[in-house]
């Protein structure tokens, strides 16, 4: 298996960001990140996918979108687009259309920052998705990490802290999160989970105190999809594009926060008696089934099954569990950083039938 480390929720000038495609795969290279998807607000930007290299390194720029219906009032229902080739922003008013349609061109549907709670005090609206009657969506948005800021934001002295101080920000993604996307996976749905930073680089300023509001490179060093591949990217767009696509369609990844410590090298796993599976996929629980998790270093982990723990384990970095038992597993690892325990890694589930 080969990891990449990408970025899936990013604007540009071509919506309210505020860099253009290659000014941030340039901040992507120097992040070492491996892939970027952009996705502007209602625009699939074409001719803009390719592999960006510098003295530093290369980085894979993919384009997708990230649709909503301006119409609507909040705008809640954010919806990030992977894959389908079209534009399909007019169908934003019916979700369940727009999710059948990009199903139909190929693609790939995620919920985007599924809890993302209102910020009166910089006058920030709740744009939570609230549409949860859809079906036959690829996945959610578990973590994104501007939501995460808004939801710290208790007054403006607070919004000016954390924009200095971005280290203090990330947590986990929000239990109200967690608890959604536990539902969805024992109500038989494989929901996948991917991680966002939502990167605008937005300039901010109050009174003489003037920063750009997490820069790119900053994001790309927090909070990112680890993809897992079935073998390395070959310099040819439509096949590496292909396969990291379908790599996230089938859930072979994981959310990893990498500014405590870098998460690549992750892994979870199971041996069945005739097969192995790895995060999002399905194996038979006759015989039993010996889950393994790895972790880059020690720290604490716990393993989640239809939603709950069953085991925990502190200041562990390999860890194993065995069970006959039916369920949908997953794994969630904490760390400290700053003082404070802070969500490491979220992996997507492994299916026990
Ligand atoms: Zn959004
Ligand atoms: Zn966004």
């Amino acid at each position: 298996m080969k990891e990449l480390v990408i970025n899936l929720h990013i604007h540009t000038r071509y919506s309210d960001g505020h860099a253009s495609h290659s000014e941030i795969a340039q901040a992507a290279i120097k992040a070492g990140l491996d892939a970027i998807i952009i996705t502007d607000h209602n625009v699939l930007v074409n001719g803009m996918e390719k592999y960006v290299r510098s003295d530093n390194g290369q980085v894979l720029l993919l384009v997708g979108e990230e649709i909503h219906d301006p119409g609507r009032s909040p705008q809640k229902n954010h919806m990030l687009v992977f894959g389908a080739n079209h534009e399909l922003a007019p169908l934003a008013p019916n979700p369940q259309k727009l999710v059948d349609s990009v199903r139909q061109h190929g693609g790939l549907s995620f919920l985007a920052h599924i809890i993302d709670l209102a910020a009166p005090a910089v006058n920030e609206p709740d744009i939570s998705w609230v549409d949860w009657d859809i079906q036959g969506f690829t996945g959610i948005e578990l973590w994104n990490g501007f939501s995460e800021f808004k939801s710290l934001i208790k007054s403006k002295l607070h919004a000016v802290f954390y924009a200095f101080f971005p280290n203090f920000i990330a947590r986990g993604p929000s239990p109200a999160a967690l608890e959604i996307w536990d539902k969805l996976l024992v109500n038989g749905q494989h929901a996948v989970a991917v991680g966002g930073s939502d990167a605008h680089a937005l300039p901010a300023s109050m009174g003489p105190l003037k920063r750009t509001l997490f820069p790119y490179e900053y994001h790309f060093r927090t909070i990112n999809t680890h993809v897992l591949l079935p073998h390395d990217l070959n310099d040819n767009l439509g096949e590496d594009r292909r396969m990291i696509f379908q790599a996230l369609a089938h859930g072979h990844a994981f959310i990893g926060y990498d500014l405590p410590a870098p998460t690549r090298g992750f892994s979870f796993s199971a041996k069945g008696f005739t097969q192995t599976a790895q995060m999002g996929d399905t194996i038979p629980a006759k015989n039993g089934v010996t889950f393994q998790v790895r972790l880059p270093q020690p720290a604490e982990c716990r393993l989640i099954k239809n939603g709950l723990p069953v085991k925990i384990w502190k200041k562990r970095q390999s860890c194993t569990f065995i069970t006959a038992e039916p369920g949908i597993y997953r794994v969630e690892v904490y760390t400290q950083y700053y003082n404070q325990r802070r969500g490491w890694i979220f992996s997507n589930p492994i299916y026990v039938i």
